[in-house]
């Protein structure tokens, strides 16, 4: 039977997936292969991770550690390794990663890859954490880049990443806290202090409804307890509370105060989804047109909302790096997680990049979208990917369609 991603929407049409164990044997296999493409956790929701007809790489079985230099605050860790186990790491060891994105299960390579981020608009992206990787290039060549804003984030089209290594901070605590009901008129005139009540703040939305369903607030200290206007939830809550989900898989609220990797992160490590029961679509609008980008998502809210489980705006710093969404300047994020109904979601990505146009938009490497939108460094990009990879080995479908722009 052929493999899927993690939410089943993406059946792989790779001719076969291998797991070497050496940094070696990915070399070789890298060097033999016509079309090759490594995989992470599949939690990609297009075909960004596919391989038609090649093969795909699974690191997991890579027989190398993870190694924490103190001295240096970073931590080198295999590509496959989970962001939630190199948290566990650092935290023993008195470090922290500045940011984790909302679900720990990741790996720390695919994660990378696409820009994935969290929230908080002093905080980047979790690729910008990167100050080194190793990389296979298409002649099975072991390169190691330092610091290089067009490597990091590679789509899988520029090799395969064996290591990478990350900065730390020293370890914190944050505690969490849920508000129910934030007005929209108040999400807006109070847009600058709502993101700044927290470390990384979170507001969960069906666009329809006349308020603002959920605030999640991470930070060091107790937000006010009248919150713009919306009132502190009576108990744990799950992104999508107004859907009827119960919160059992989510990080600790409630204001308990806890360690950084168990209370920044939606949902806990120990809990592992093992297909997801939904899609998901993200889009990027420089910061300065929030409130204006926001009311266009409104206006098609009767659209939105009868597909949407929930959708979750939040605030990310600008980067350098060539094919972040955040390059050039802090964002907005606009994520929808959707009904598995990808019938019912196709036909509504153009009417909402259409809406989003105006602001500049650009979209999620990882989730559903039509249209890239507008990365200023796609064509050092392409030129970067015709460098190190002349014959097109890991020029998949998707790569070919969203970067190169052929048909
Ligand atoms: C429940 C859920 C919650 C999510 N929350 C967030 C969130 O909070 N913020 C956010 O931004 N995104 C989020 N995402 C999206 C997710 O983080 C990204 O899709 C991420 O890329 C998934 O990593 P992965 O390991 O599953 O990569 P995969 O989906 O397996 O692969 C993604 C890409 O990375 C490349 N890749 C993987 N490994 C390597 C390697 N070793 N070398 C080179 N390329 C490689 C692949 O070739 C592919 O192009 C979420 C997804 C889900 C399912």
């Amino acid at each position: 039977m052929r493999e899927t991603n993690w939410a089943g929407n993406q059946t792989f049409t790779a001719e076969r997936i291998l797991r070497p164990r050496t940094v070696e044997q990915v070399q070789e296999a890298v060097a033999g292969a016509i079309a090759v493409k490594a995989l992470g956790s599949r939690h990609c929701f297009n075909d960004i991770a596919d391989c038609p007809d090649g093969v795909q790489l699974d690191l997991t079985a890579l027989d190398t550690e993870a190694v924490l230099d103190a001295e240096s605050a970073t931590i080198s860790v295999p590509a496959a390794t989970r962001y939630g186990d190199v948290a566990v790491q650092a935290h023993a060891a008195g470090f922290a990663l500045v940011n984790l994105a909302s679900l720990p299960h990741c790996t720390v390579a695919g994660t990378v890859a696409t820009a994935t981020h969290g929230s908080g608009w002093r905080n980047q992206s979790l690729a910008s954490a990167v100050s080194g990787l190793d990389l296979v290039t298409a002649d099975g060549e072991l390169k190691t880049y330092s610091h290089h804003d067009g490597v990091v984030v590679g789509l899988g089209a520029l090799g395969v990443v064996t290591r990478l290594t990350l900065d730390l901070v020293p370890s914190f605590e944050l505690r969490q806290d849920v508000f129910d009901g934030l007005p929209w008129e108040s999400a807006y005139e109070h847009f600058e202090e709502i993101q700044d009540a927290g470390y990384s703040v979170s507001m969960f939305t069906n666009w329809a409804r006349d308020e603002i369903d959920q605030v999640w607030v991470k930070g060091p200290g107790r937000p006010g307890a009248d919150f713009f206007g919306a009132t502190a939830a009576d108990g744990p809550r799950h992104p999508a509370h107004a859907a009827g989900i119960p919160a059992d898989n989510c990080t600790r609220q409630l204001g308990v105060p806890g360690p950084w990797h168990e209370r920044i992160p939606h949902f806990r490590l120990d809990f592992t989804p093992s297909i997801g029961n939904e899609l998901q679509t993200e889009y990027f609008v420089p910061v300065r047109h929030a409130v204006a980008a926001m009311e266009a998502l409104r206006g098609i809210a009767h659209r939105l909302a009868p597909v949407l489980l929930t959708s979750e705006i939040r605030t990310v710093a600008g980067d350098e790096l060539w094919l972040s969404p955040f390059h050039g300047g802090d964002r907005l994020a606009l994520h929808f997680t959707w009904q598995p109904d990808g019938e019912a979601v196709r036909a509504l990505l153009p009417v909402m990049e259409e809406r989003l146009a105006p602001f500049g938009v650009r979209s999620h490497w990882g989730k559903l979208f039509q249209r890239t939108g507008d990365y200023p460094r796609l064509a050092d990009f392409r030129a970067l990917a015709a460098e190190l990879d002349p014959d097109g080995k890991f020029r998949s479908p998707f790569v070919r369609r969203q970067v190169f722009g052929e048909r």
